[in-house]
């Protein structure tokens, strides 16, 4: 518990600094190597390994759907500009994923965080993504903790003088992953296991649902992407009825109109805990719950939001 406290004053500390929107400030001012990221959780993690040896810009904020992201004026030079570039991978960033494939074919660094967990722990979704593999990987601590290898290895490539501190905090880093996950298995054993279905907007749980088992429904497929992808209403209600359930989920990256629109069919209540399903909360938004202090704006705090609220909501 040492470390994850050691880890989540780190976090803290740093968060405020960090992930600046891209429009701010002068890009290179701090002569430190720049490490552009995507989502919030790429971001989080490349900060928290790279700490103050790198000029960190994330070119999504909090709440953004990385599914739908549309590069913006200026993301095209800052990736050029950069130094190093973590993204996800997976298709997670849709409209991004040619163009990050493109960089990494033609420069060094670059690279999809997602190539360090071994692809026999990786999903198929339930309906066709083109054939790729289900992205949301992060929902579950013990698959997270298989990209931490490749940005200390990432990271010192580019900084070869950093590496042994680098290596440090990725050992560390590593460690909290594990204990977030240890805890949260133990928050989850106060559900009865007849009563873990989760039902959210999008399909974004099944690695989280396969962690801790869970049943996992979502109105949309795996991208929230095309809007026709809405599956059918009359069927989720009726699932819904039928397990019983009393409490469904919004998620902060997704209009939560459509999961209301479940609820009120349904007759069921949606959580008054939104989950944050594809992107992290503002930095800095640190929030109590049983004693226990965590910034939602990180990913070890995302996951606690997460998990308290599915465990309140569903017990
Ligand atoms: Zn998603």
């Amino acid at each position: 518990m040492q470390m994850m406290k050691l880890l989540g004053l780190l976090v803290m500390g740093l968060g405020l600094s960090c992930c600046r929107p891209a429009e701010e400030g002068a890009v290179g001012e701090s002569g430190k190597p720049l490490v552009v990221t995507t989502a919030t959780m790429v971001t989080d993690l490349v900060r928290v390994i790279g700490g103050e040896r790198i000029e960190l810009r994330g070119l999504m904020g909090p709440g953004v759907d990385p599914h739908n992201y549309q590069p913006r004026i200026g993301d095209s030079g800052l990736l050029d500009d950069a130094d190093a570039v973590f993204y996800c991978g997976l298709h997670l960033e849709g409209k991004l994923q040619d163009s990050l494939e493109k960089l990494a074919q033609r420069r060094e660094h670059v690279h999809a965080v997602t190539d360090g967990i071994p692809k026999e722990k990786l999903l198929a979704p339930q309906e066709d993504f083109e054939g790729h593999y289900d992205p949301h990987v992060w929902g579950d601590p013990a698959l997270w903790v298989d990209t931490v290898d490749l940005v200390v290895k990432g990271l010192s490539a580019l900084d070869p003088d950093g590496a042994e501190e680098f290596a440090t905090r990725g050992t560390a880093y590593k460690e909290a992953l594990r204990e977030l996950r240890s805890w949260a298995d133990a928050r989850v054993a106060e559900v009865p296991e007849e009563k873990r279905v989760l039902v959210t907007s999008h399909d974004a749980f099944f690695y989280f649902g396969k962690g801790f088992g869970f049943d996992v429904r979502g109105l949309q497929g795996v991208s929230t992407v095309s809007a026709g992808g809405l599956r059918d209403r009359a069927e989720l209600v009726s699932y819904i009825k039928g397990r019983g359930l009393r409490t469904i989920f919004a998620e902060t990256s997704v209009d939560p109109k459509a999961i209301a629109a479940v609820a009120g069919e349904a007759g069921v209540t949606v959580s008054k805990e939104h989950l944050f399903s594809d992107a992290m909360g503002e930095p800095g938004d640190v929030v109590e719950f049983g004693g226990e202090q965590y910034d939602r704006g990180t990913y070890l705090g995302m996951i606690k939001h997460n998990v308290n609220a599915i465990v309140e909501g569903l017990k």
